[in-house]
């Protein structure tokens, strides 16, 4: 007889692996912090320290949410619906430079929770302070890969940007061998950081072989900076300075000329996605289904709470393939599948992290949700993709287990004290509300 430190039955897995396969009815037996079994089987031929009964519903690897600000679940609703400059000059810019790590901390380990609770396994952040992001990310149990946001002026963590890489090799050090948390170079923005900044923050994501990342090309006026500042187009300036490759991941993507997406397709480069917050910010539509037709890997993202306004990855793959088929008024692009496979394997491939997550499979790390389809909205159940992207919610997942460890059960957070959390983020609601102009 088999046995396994947890047993999921009497669920359809989607492993999303390079078939796509799915099993009807089946089993899937996790030891440590891995999978070792899926299939088709007969429950009562295994035994398992902790047993989980599907009843019936979905089990899928893991959301990964490639790109967020995690703490900005802070500053969630704070401000809305004004002009780009004003809400980030009387808003956002004076809140973050009140920012301190303790706030920073809690309001990572509300993202924490409110991911988890929607689904999402793993996330890939770039903030201040991210020493704390790290730290309520392990707290809570996540998958995910931090970063300090480098730029040319002196930031309210580490003071000036000589400290700002110094901080971030740190951090790399600190995190080398950790299972869930992993540490990524990331200079903000072309706009923000000087040639010599995004030379040196290469230079130290090669030394240490990790991911370098970056928002490009996000808005036309950072386009029109980049154009004014350097005579090129973002990718073009990216590649001027070596720094175009594998290696990349950049978020957003919006305004990109056909020569760029080639480019970035022959270096691989790795997009992130993030259509809710392109269109609450009036950003513009990234060209995806051009990316995807030239090779290039892309996951998908939420961006921060302030401009999205919340975590959830259903909502978002939901968007993503409405977004694309209004554009371009074409009912077949990015179907669901497509847009499921950005928010799981995909989205594992471009973070770097496809051998470990993003599919079911053998030996693959235990990253798993259950989704509850004994709902109104989830019923009748034809094609379990379908439901996914079209109709399911963050709140129908019931389970997750990250790394092989339990986070959340029948709904219940495993790994946060969400009333004790909550009662501290209202409480610190009141500092940010202080921090604004008005
Ligand atoms: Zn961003």
């Amino acid at each position: 007889m088999k046995s396994f430190d947890i047993l999921i039955t009497n669920g359809t897995i989607l492993t999303m692996d390079a078939q796509n396969r799915v099993i009807e009815n089946g089993t899937l037996g996790i030891q440590g912090d891995a999978i070792s079994h899926v299939g088709k089987g007969d429950d009562k031929v295994f035994q398992a320290n902790k047993s989980i009964d599907a009843k019936g519903g979905l089990i899928l690897p893991g959301l990964i949410n490639g790109h967020t600000h995690a703490a900005m679940s802070l500053f969630r609703g704070l401000a809305d619906d004004l002009p780009l400059m004003k809400w980030l000059n009387n808003y956002i810019f004076p809140a973050e430079s009140r920012l301190d790590a303790s706030a920073v901390y809690i309001g990572t380990l509300l993202a924490c929770a409110e991911m988890i609770l929607s689904g999402t396994t793993t996330f890939c952040d770039m903030y201040l302070f991210e020493k704390e992001v790290a730290r309520a990310s392990k707290k809570a149990g996540m998958r995910s890969l931090v970063g300090e946001v480098l730029y040319d002026f002196d930031s309210p963590n580490y003071g000036p940007v000589e400290n700002g890489l110094k901080y971030t090799e740190n951090l790399i050090q600190t995190w080398k061998d950790d299972p869930l948390v992993s540490v990524a170079v990331e200079p903000h923005a072309l706009f923000t950081c000087s040639p010599a900044l995004l030379t040196a923050s290469y230079e130290l994501a090669a030394q240490y072989d990790v991911p370098l990342i970056i928002h490009v090309a996000e808005t036309q006026s950072e386009v029109d900076q980049v154009r004014e500042k350097y005579g090129k187009h973002p990718v073009e300036h990216l590649q001027s300075l070596g720094i175009l490759g594998p290696r990349l991941i950049a978020d957003h993507c919006v305004h990109l000329r056909e020569e760029e997406i080639r480019l970035l397709g022959e270096n691989q480069v790795k997009v992130i996605h993030n259509p809710e917050s392109n269109m609450k910010l009036a950003s513009g539509i990234a060209p995806v289904p051009e990316l995807l037709a030239n090779g290039v890997t892309v996951g998908l993202g939420t961006d921060g709470c302030a401009s999205n306004n919340n975590l959830d990855l259903f909502a978002e793959m939901d968007t993503a393939s409405k977004l694309h088929k209004i554009k371009t008024m074409d009912t077949t692009v990015m179907d669901a599948l497509t847009v499921l496979r950005m928010a799981t394997i995909e989205g594992a491939k471009a973070l770097g992290m496809k051998d470990r997550v993003g599919s079911l499979e053998r030996g693959k790390k235990a990253d798993i949700i259950i989704l509850d389809t004994k709902k109104p909205h989830l019923t009748p159940l034809y094609h379990p993709v379908s439901h996914l992207v079209y109709a399911a919610k963050g709140s129908d997942v019931s389970h997750s287990i990250i790394n092989g460890q339990l986070v959340m059960e029948d709904r219940r957070l495993l790994t946060i004290d969400l009333p004790e959390l909550i009662r501290k983020i209202r409480e610190k609601s009141k500092d940010v509300k202080s921090w604004i102009k008005t």
